[in-house]
C-alpha cells in the first residue's frame, strides 16, 4: 500500500498564516497584539525546547510571548502566586504553565488556580468539563491540533472504528472524548486502551484510525495494524542510533518504516502532531484575546 504523509509542517503554517491575518488586524485597530506567556519551573531540557519553539511561534504570526523561569527550588506556593499575578495581569491574554513540575508541586492545584479565561492549555477542570459536553471553549492544544489535521486531510471519522492509545489527561482522554462526540470530525466509535488492557494487538488490528499517545518509543508495529489504516502518532521520543551524526533520531509512539508499509496516510515524527499542538496553542491565544469562550 502507498503510504500518504499527514504533514504537519504544511498544515501548521496554514493555520498559522491565517492566525496571523487574525492578529495583523487586531493591531491594524490600534489594540494591543494578543500576549501569550508562559511558565517554566527548573531546567528540564525538553520543556525548554518546548518553551521555546512556542516563542519562536508567537514571534512568526505576530503574538507577544514572554517567558517567566523559575528555579527547580521554587515552592508551590510561590508557584500559586505567580499564577495569581498573571491571573490579574491584563497585559497578559493567556498562559500555560509547561509541564511537567518538580516532584514537590502538586500540578492539580496548579492547574485548578489558573483562571479558566486565561487558561490557554484547556487543562482547568472548567475548560475541561466545557469539552465533555461541546461547549465553547480551549481545547487542550495537542487533541485539538489532531483535530485539525483530521479536518485538513478529510479523514472520514463518523461510524469508523478509532483506537486510542493513552489515556492521558492531555491526550489519550481529550481525544477520545472529542471523536465520539456527536460532531465534524467525530461520530466514531471509540476504544481508548491503556496499560491494563488485554489482547490489544486485537483491537488495534480492528482500527480504521489509530491514535497512539503512549509514551513508548516505536511500540506500535506492522503486525498491529491492519492494511490502510490510518496512523496519528503522537509520542515523542530521542533514541539512540549510532548511524546518525547526533548520535539520536527522534522517533514517535509508532515503528514509522514498517507501520508506513501498510497504513493509507500517517503522521511522520518530527513534522507531525508537535507542529499542530502549536498552531492550536496559538489559536487558542488568539481566541483569549478576542474573548471568545469568556466575556
Ligand atoms: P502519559 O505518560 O501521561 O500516558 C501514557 C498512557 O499510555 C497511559 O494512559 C498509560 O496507561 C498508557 N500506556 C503505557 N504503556 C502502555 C502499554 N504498553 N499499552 C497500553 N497503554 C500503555 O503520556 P502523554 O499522553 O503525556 O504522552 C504520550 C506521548 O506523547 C509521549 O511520548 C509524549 O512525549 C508525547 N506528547 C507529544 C505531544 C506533542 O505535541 N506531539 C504533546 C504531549 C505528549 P495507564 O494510564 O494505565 O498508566
Amino acid at each position: 500500500m502507498k503510504k500518504k504523509l499527514i504533514d504537519g509542517k504544511t498544515t501548521s503554517n496554514k493555520i498559522k498564516k491565517r492566525i496571523a491575518k487574525e492578529v495583523a488586524k487586531i493591531i491594524d485597530n490600534d489594540e494591543k497584539a494578543p500576549h501569550l506567556a508562559a511558565v517554566l519551573v527548573g531546567g528540564d531540557p525538553a520543556s525548554e525546547f518546548y518553551v521555546k519553539s512556542k516563542e519562536k511561534a508567537c514571534k512568526s504570526v505576530g503574538i507577544t510571548s514572554s517567558v517567566y523561569r523559575h528555579s527547580e527550588k521554587t515552592t508551590e506556593a510561590n508557584l500559586l502566586e505567580i499564577i495569581d499575578f498573571m491571573n490579574n495581569d491584563p497585559e497578559i491574554d493567556g498562559f500555560i504553565v509547561q509541564l511537567p513540575l518538580p516532584k514537590h508541586i502538586d500540578v492539580d492545584r496548579i492547574i485548578n488556580r489558573i483562571n479558566p479565561a486565561k487558561d490557554v492549555d484547556g487543562f482547568h477542570p472548567m475548560n475541561i468539563g466545557k469539552m465533555v459536553i461541546g461547549a465553547p471553549t480551549y481545547l487542550p492544544a495537542t487533541p485539538a491540533g489532531i483535530m485539525m489535521m483530521i479536518k485538513e486531510y478529510k479523514i472520514e471519522t463518523a461510524g469508523k472504528n478509532i483506537v486510542v492509545l493513552g489515556r492521558s489527561n492531555i491526550v489519550g482522554t481529550p481525544i477520545s472524548i472529542m471523536l465520539s462526540r456527536k460532531a465534524n470530525p467525530g461520530n466514531a466509535t471509540v476504544t481508548l486502551c491503556h496499560s491494563r488492557t488485554q489482547n490489544l494487538e486485537e483491537i488495534t488490528k480492528q482500527a480504521d484510525i489509530i491514535i497512539a499517545a503512549i509514551g513508548q518509543a516505536e511500540f506500535v508495529k506492522a503486525d498491529m495494524v491492519k492494511k490502510g489504516v490510518v496512523i496519528i502518532d503522537v509520542g515523542i521520543h530521542r533514541v539512540e542510533d549510532k548511524t546518525k551524526e547526533k548520535g539520536y533520531r527522534i522517533t514517535g509512539d509508532v515503528a514509522f518504516d514498517e507501520v508506513s508499509k501498510k497504513a493509507s496516510l500517517i503522521t511522520p515524527v518530527p513534522g507531525g502532531v508537535g507542529l499542530m499542538t502549536i498552531a492550536a496553542l496559538l489559536e487558542n491565544t488568539l481566541k483569549a484575546a478576542k474573548k471568545e469562550v469568556y466575556r
